[in-house]
């Protein structure tokens, strides 16, 4: 098993100026699965209730998905979330949060999660995220996504849950808001001077990976900047998991390179396959789009970009 992720097993209720639906399957964790499935072992870790279908279930199981780490607590009800977005799809309100069977859950990760060198801590509470982390010590890879809400409510488990993983995976006013800065690349390098407390793992983070939503994504290490644009997309119905879909493309394609650095080659590579995956998300409501996606789908929109977003580098010899 190569990748294990920690996070919402949900069921949205999701309203865009294309339609809606109602508990719907979703949360980050699963978004994620689906994604990073294309490229490697994935198992799920997380809560559901009596309330979640063997039909959600099998939605992951099809793609492959290791689902002996969902557990089922009897009485309780799955993590419900119903958001609502307006003509700007970048931009959305939450109607209500139910933390249903995640208040009170305290994972314990089966032999097969453990066994995993690759983990994500999908966007859930920050302490959570830490348990799962300090189960894993000696993972290879580790990467982390969040939301304003824990910024909110949760900013000092937060912080220490960041500086315990390589990598973060933060919409970019996200990053602004945990930093208090408003430049992007201030923000990602402030995030980049975390370190883990004596005794907590990892070595703090060393990639920094902001999202733009339509505008694409920027990675920031100590050393390097890079961005993409988004995939160019006429129709976008629904943006809901687009971010744990481009997370599970980043990290999915980081862990199919197990002995790769971690250098500007793979990160790109990773930035790359995370936008096209991404942009399937979006064209349909929930996963609906992903389960019907096809490898040679994923390779032509790689292509493409690449070929969108090349230029001559060689500089113009400018009148001064
Ligand atoms: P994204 O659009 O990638 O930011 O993620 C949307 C997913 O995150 C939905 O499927 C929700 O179920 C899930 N989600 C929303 N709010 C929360 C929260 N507070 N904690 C964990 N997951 C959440």
């Amino acid at each position: 098993m190569s990748i294990t992720v920690v996070g919402s097993i949900a069921y949205d209720t999701v309203k865009t100026p294309f339609g809606e639906r109602e508990r719907m399957l979703g949360g980050a964790a699963v978004h994620f699965a689906l994604a990073a499935s294309f490229f490697e072992d994935v198992a799920v870790v997380g809560p559901v209730g009596d309330d979640f279908g063997e039909e959600q279930i099998a939605v992951m199981r099809s793609r492959g998905v290791d689902v002996e780490g969902i557990e089922r607590i009897a009485g309780g009800r799955t993590f419900f979330w119903h958001g609502e977005y307006g003509w700007d799809l970048n931009s959305r309100e939450t109607i209500d949060t139910q933390l249903g069977v995640f208040e009170g859950f305290e994972p314990k990760l089966t032999a097969g999660a453990l066994s995993s060198d690759v983990l994500f801590l999908a966007n859930i509470q920050p302490d959570l995220q830490r348990q799962v982390r300090a189960q894993m010590p000696d993972a290879r890879f580790v990467a982390l996504d969040s939301m304003n809400l824990w910024i909110d409510i949760a900013r000092d488990p937060l912080l220490a849950a960041i500086s315990e993983v390589d990598c973060v995976i933060l919409n970019d006013a996200e990053l602004r808001q945990l930093t208090g800065k408003p430049n992007l690349v201030a923000a990602a390098r402030e995030v980049l001077s975390w370190r883990p407390a004596r005794g907590a793992p990892g070595r703090g983070p060393s990639v920094v990976v902001a999202k733009q939503g339509e505008y694409g994504a920027a990675l920031v290490t100590r050393e390097s900047f890079f961005a993409l644009p988004a995939y160019p997309l006429e129709t976008v119905i629904d943006p809901t998991g687009a971010g744990d879909t481009f997370a599970g493309g980043f990290v999915g394609y980081i862990a199919a390179h197990p002995r790769e650095p971690l250098g500007e080659e793979l990160l790109r590579g990773a930035m790359a396959h995370a936008t096209v995956l991404a942009s399937f998300n979006v064209e349909e409501f929930g996963t609906e789009r992903i389960e019907r996606l096809q490898a040679a789908e994923i390779a032509e929109r790689i292509r493409d970009l690449h070929a969108m977003t090349q230029f001559a580098g060689a500089p113009l010899a400018l009148r001064g």
